[in-house]
């Protein structure tokens, strides 16, 4: 038996010919950059996430970058986020100029630490802006984050990069702050063929200035109000993500089963990964922790099934945070989590055979 980490061609056999079908119709129309398709997919995902607005763009990472242009927040502004996460969280603060300040996870949830967010902001000048990341599909408690930040005045930005769909308080990923921002690379858990992203928000003015900077800061067909850059979203991509965009809730359904087969099976040496009171999440990662971790990965791999590490090296720890002279920190819990954390193969498609036969993998190693 061989189990990959995420099987995508399940997925793209289980939509069957909706997505050739939405692909022709953008061949035909023609209409391959700005087309209705584009403006079709936004209006969805605006719908879905709970916002007045969605703005597709090219990616992820340039939607947290168009956030903070939208935002106005540039050099000499610090941006608050975790080194926790995926590198483009703080790439992006880099890009736009300002400085990143970062915070400690807490040790359960492995998301932004509210506590740690006060205690530094208490300590930190001339802060803008606060990124929450909605890591592996767990949402930070939001009602948290957004008191201390709306305390400060201080505008939230949500990387939903690895949530979309999930909720917390029975309110969508992305519906909570000032704007937030989606990726629609191809193994997260609404997809496109390629690179793709979004922001979205409720506020009309940070709509405008995001629309424009993502097209040129054009307003109209030459008329360019500030200077923007390229960052659309393609037609092509836009029609295969509504169309996948149907799909989304019963996919992370999915996930959830398969999350809770493994909550009521893993081995008790296994340790877990806290979900946020009232969060509903979605799974983009299953992640398990032991200090053995090297060892788990082997076991696994031996039995043909793939893990993976998310991740390995914590962001203020990278050889490009020293290269940018950012300063030197100590974060405990970010970086007893990079020793630990393992991610199983988890999509809606695993079936309960595999999953067994993951587990017995894992008892195993640990007998
Ligand atoms: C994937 C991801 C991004 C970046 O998205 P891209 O589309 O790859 O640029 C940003 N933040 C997080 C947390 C991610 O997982």
């Amino acid at each position: 038996m061989t189990i990959p980490l995420l099987d995508l061609k399940q997925q793209q056999a289980s939509l069957g010919t909706a997505l050739k079908e939405a692909i022709e119709r953008v061949l035909a129309s023609t209409a391959y950059v700005n087309g209705p398709a584009v403006a079709e997919f936004e209006e969805a995902f605006a719908a879905y996430c709970g916002t007045r607005h969605a703005i597709g763009c090219a990616n992820g990472t340039d939607a947290l970058e168009i956030a903070l242009v939208a935002l106005g927040i540039g050099r000499g502004d610090r941006v608050v986020t975790v080194s926790h996460t995926f590198v483009a969280t703080v790439e992006a603060i880099v890009n736009v100029g300002a400085e990143p300040v970062l915070v400690d996870v807490d040790p359960a949830t492995l998301l932004m630490d509210p506590k740690a967010l006060d205690r530094v902001l208490g300590e930190t000048e001339r802060v803008r802006a606060v990124i929450p990341v909605h890591l592996y599909g767990g949402m930070v408690a939001m009602d948290h984050v957004l008191g201390i930040a709306r305390k400060r005045g201080l505008a939230v930005i949500e990387d939903s990069a690895q949530a979309h769909g999930a909720r917390y308080q029975g309110q969508r990923a992305g519906s909570f702050g000032d704007l937030a921002t989606f990726s629609f690379f191809p193994g997260k858990n609404l997809g496109a063929l390629g690179d793709a992203g979004a922001i979205v928000t409720s506020d009309d003015e940070l709509h405008r200035r995001a629309a424009a900077f993502r097209d040129h800061g054009r307003t109209e067909k030459y008329l360019h109000q500030r200077m923007g850059r390229n960052s659309r979203l393609d037609s092509l991509q836009a029609a295969v993500l509504t169309t996948k965009l149907g799909f989304l809730d019963r996919w992370n359904e999915g996930r959830r089963a398969v999350a809770e087969r493994y909550h009521a099976t893993l081995p008790a040496a296994v340790g877990r990964v806290a979900v946020t009171d009232g969060c509903e999440h979605v799974y983009h990662q299953y992640v398990i922790r032991h200090p053995k971790r090297e060892a788990l990965r082997d076991a696994l791999k031996e039995a043909g099934v793939a893990s993976g590490i998310h991740y390995p090296v914590p962001v203020h720890r990278q050889p490009a945070w020293r290269d940018q002279g950012l300063p030197q920190l100590s974060l405990p819990h970010t970086e007893l989590a990079c020793e630990e954390v393992l991610s199983l193969p988890v999509f809606p498609e695993l079936t309960e055979a595999q999953q067994s036969h993951i587990v017995e993998a894992l008892g195993r190693a640990l007998a």
